[in-house]
């Protein structure tokens, strides 16, 4: 048995895992980063992309490369309620649409690329202590019978884990009726589909978002309200077409026949409440710390900025650790507690019956709220 020491190890690397391994291992760090998966991979998310995740790719010399990826450029949001109503408007700053697995792989590459060690595919099943360091074990059969061992952990395994079972994380029992579901539809299936506009469209228990990822292919992606009668994830998406007559325009009258046949990228019973953000020697990040409600929110660009924040953190204080998990969590709970509370609250009107539509009406009628919302939902 080879036993390899690092200062950091990484479990996961979506766009919060491979961020801090890139960062950390550009400041000297010996970094290891272990991933389930084999990559490219797709992933439940509506993949727009703003902001944040610009600046962290003009800032470490990733744009470029990022642009000859493809994305889409999007340069203005549309609210559709049912009620027939539309708020419209412009971004203040660069978006785009591009596929998880095209970004993610991307991501990924440059962290490896800039030293960090990858162990792939390797899913991490438990944790030990072994004095002041952490022993990672590995499903059986896979890391080439490696140990790995670091003196500290950075969680960012994504919203839902067996880990945060084995680690004993409070909330993993909790069930919300929640469930996400993203598909991939080629553009013929809709009717003249602006591509530089993010589309939101409400019903009764479920909110759909889409927007183009590249030349031919729309991402929709809804968060429902899961009741037991329900058969399948498309059957609220069925109601919505009947509800909300824009959304239904919209849509090519093969669009549910495609459907039927598409692949589902989805996972239901998604928990928004709080979490344990550090605990001695482990560092949660990303969806593993906070999950932000989507669409009122940008989760990869709050991934991004959570890595960025440990990482300046381990590197400021020496890699002590008392003092990282106190400053930590207080960053962190500065930086993510009052977005995450907000793009909450829009969540739970979007999805009730009687607050949607004249909070939606409100919204209209005061110029000004609107873009409030989005800049205080994305960072
Ligand atoms: C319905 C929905 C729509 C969304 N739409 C958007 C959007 O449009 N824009 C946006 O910015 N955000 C969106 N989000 C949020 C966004 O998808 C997440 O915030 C983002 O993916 C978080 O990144 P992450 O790196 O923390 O986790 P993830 O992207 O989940 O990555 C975790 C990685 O860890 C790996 N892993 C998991 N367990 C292990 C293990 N035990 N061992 C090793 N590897 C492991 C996984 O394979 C995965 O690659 C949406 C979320 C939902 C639910």
């Amino acid at each position: 048995m080879i036993i390899k020491k690092f200062d950091i190890a990484i479990i996961g690397g979506g766009p919060a895992g491979s961020s801090a391994a890139l960062l950390l291992s550009k400041r000297g760090y010996s970094v290891c980063l272990i991933e389930k998966k084999i990559f490219p991979r797709e992933v439940l998310c509506g993949e727009f992309i703003s902001k944040e995740v610009i600046e962290y790719l003009k800032e470490n010399l990733l744009y470029e490369g990022f642009l000859k990826l493809g994305p889409n450029l999007i340069t203005s949001f549309r609210f559709s309620s049912e009620n027939g109503k539309d708020i419209t408007s412009s971004f203040e700053f660069d978006a785009y649409g591009i596929k998880r697995s095209i970004l993610d792989n991307f991501l990924l590459t440059k962290a490896i690329e800039s030293g960090a060690e990858i162990v792939q595919p390797a899913e991490v099943n438990a944790l030990s202590r072994k004095g002041d360091d952490y022993l990672i074990n590995l499903k059986a059969g896979q890391g080439d019978g490696i140990t790995l061992n670091s003196k500290f952990i950075i969680a960012a395994y994504g919203k839902q884990n067996i880990l945060d079972k084995v680690l004993g994380r409070g909330f993993y029992r909790r069930k919300s009726n929640l469930n996400g579901v993203k598909f991939h539809i080629e553009k013929s299936h809709f009717n003249n589909f602006n591509p530089e506009e993010i589309q939101i469209y409400t019903g009764d228990g479920i909110y759909c978002g889409l927007n183009a990822v590249d030349d031919k292919t729309i991402t929709l992606c809804y968060l429902e309200k899961r009741d037991r009668t329900q058969s399948s994830s498309r059957e609220l998406l069925l109601r919505l077409s009947r509800q909300n007559k824009k959304f239904c325009t919209l849509l090519r009258e093969d669009f549910f026949e495609y459907l039927d046949k598409a692949p589902i990228y989805g996972t239901g019973n998604i928990y928004f409440g709080k979490r344990d953000i550090a605990d001695e020697g482990i560092f949660y990040i990303g969806d593993a710390a906070g999950v932000i409600a989507p669409l009122a929110g940008d989760g990869i660009g709050m991934a991004i900025q959570s890595a960025r924040l440990i990482s300046d953190i381990l590197t400021k204080n020496n890699l002590v650790k008392e003092k990282s998990v106190y400053d930590y969590k207080r960053e962190w709970n500065k930086m993510f507690l009052r977005r995450i509370y907000i793009a909450g609250l829009i969540q739970k009107s979007i999805l009730n019956n009687i607050l949607r539509n004249p909070g939606i009406k409100m919204v209209s009628y005061i110029p000004g709220v609107l873009p409030s919302l989005i800049k205080y939902t994305r960072g």
